[in-house]
């Protein structure tokens, strides 16, 4: 899902925060409207890089919070830090609600692929999956 910028305002924000049971903190707004903005995958890193006046362990804390209430789904690309974006409309993070990646070797950024699902695999007897990761890596549009 990428939105027009400008048309975002807070009022859409912290109703899909109020949504996912998420207090609508400023800091927490703040972090939603840049990953609703941004339409990439964004890192701890990213952020604190965007937002030089907050701390470190106060970005994790919101971070994680999303994640756990299912806003946001972390990404592990290969890149060795773990990304976040937006999660759809009713996701559960479970494998079947999940898509594939695109992550790019050229910029870096990693792309939602949010109309390609996961394929169902078979799992053997007794083995419960709890998530899956698929990551296609080539050249993105902007930079091929
Ligand atoms: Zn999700
Ligand atoms: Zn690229
Ligand atoms: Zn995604």
């Amino acid at each position: 899902m990428i939105l027009e910028k400008g048309f975002i305002d807070n009022k859409m924000l912290e109703q899909k925060l109020e949504k996912h049971h998420i207090k609508p903190t400023a800091m927490r707004l703040l972090v939603l409207r840049q990953m609703v903005e941004s339409g990439v995958a964004t890192s701890l890193r990213n952020l604190e890089a965007k937002f030089d006046k907050a701390d470190r362990a106060t970005l994790f804390r919101t971070l994680k919070t999303f994640e756990e209430k299912k806003l946001i789904h972390s990404i592990d690309d290969g890149t060795g830090a773990i990304k976040y974006a937006l999660c759809e409309e009713g996701c559960e993070c479970v494998p079947k609600d999940q898509h594939l990646h695109f992550h790019c070797v050229h910029c870096k950024e990693t792309y939602c692929l949010t109309n390609s699902k996961i394929p169902e695999v078979q799992i053997p007897t007794g083995f419960i999956a709890a998530s899956a990761s698929m990551v296609y890596k080539g050249i993105c549009a902007n930079c091929s």
